[in-house]
């Protein structure tokens, strides 16, 4: 039986900080060494990066294996969205990696395709969408509801009882307040919280906010 093809969408920044964790989480669960762990992108900066061959999609597809899984390690959740589709259509398998110093409590579901990086907590009773990226010590607080193809940058605290609908992008070190479960926060679809924002009331869908407090950017 031929080997088994994992592949990493994507060979830049995000990219590069999610293959070491895939690669320690096959050594960690997979059965076998027969597999091969590459990056995919469509405009490849080189043949290697890291030490992992940077493949096309096309040269991917073409490969021959007993399995084909694919995580994309792409911030932008447009971007994400478009390949996610083109991965369904081939029959490619969506793939979730998760560092295993993540630590996720009671009661969480999360859907395909997430990448959980170092350091990221997910608490209580918490619901998640599809292809979920939270960067390094990013965290979740009880009661959440995420979306899909949510963004969270590197130390975003989010507190308990927020709604953050699809496509929403939180910066870097952003903080979202506690909502209460009858009145949750609302992060709306497609909102953008720049880096370090303080988040105290909902964001309408498509806003950037930013500050302390967070208020809409001013084109
Ligand atoms: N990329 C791709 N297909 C696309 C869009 C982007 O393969 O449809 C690749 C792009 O060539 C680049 C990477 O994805 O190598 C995105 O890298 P970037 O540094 O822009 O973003 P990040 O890694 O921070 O998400």
């Amino acid at each position: 039986m031929s080997k088994k093809l994992y592949g990493i969408y994507g060979a830049s920044g995000l990219g590069k900080q999610v293959m070491p964790l895939a690669r320690e989480q096959l050594g960690l669960t997979s059965q076998t060494t027969d597999y091969e762990l590459v990056f995919i992108d469509d405009n490849p900066p080189q043949s290697e990066v890291n030490g992992n061959k940077v493949l096309t999609w096309e040269q991917f597809l073409r490969e021959s294996a007993s399995e084909k899984k694919v995580a994309i390690s792409i911030a932008n959740s447009k971007i994400r969205e478009k390949i996610s589709e083109k991965i369904s259509r081939e029959g490619v398998l969506p793939w979730s990696i998760q560092d295993s110093n993540v630590c996720v409590m009671d009661d969480v579901v999360v859907g395909v395709g997430s990448i959980l990086s170092s350091f990221v907590l997910l608490a209580s009773n918490i619901r998640v969408g599809n292809y979920f990226q939270a960067n390094h010590y990013s965290h979740v607080a009880h009661d959440c509801v995420i979306g899909d193809y949510v963004t969270f940058g590197p130390g975003v605290r989010c507190n308990g009882n927020v709604h953050i609908e699809d496509h929403a992008y939180i910066g870097t070190g952003a903080m979202i307040r506690q909502g209460t479960p009858d009145n949750p926060i609302i992060i709306g679809k497609g909102a953008v919280v720049g880096m370090g924002a303080v988040v105290l009331n909902d964001v309408p869908a498509g806003v950037t906010v930013v500050g302390n407090p967070a208020r809409p950017l001013e084109k």
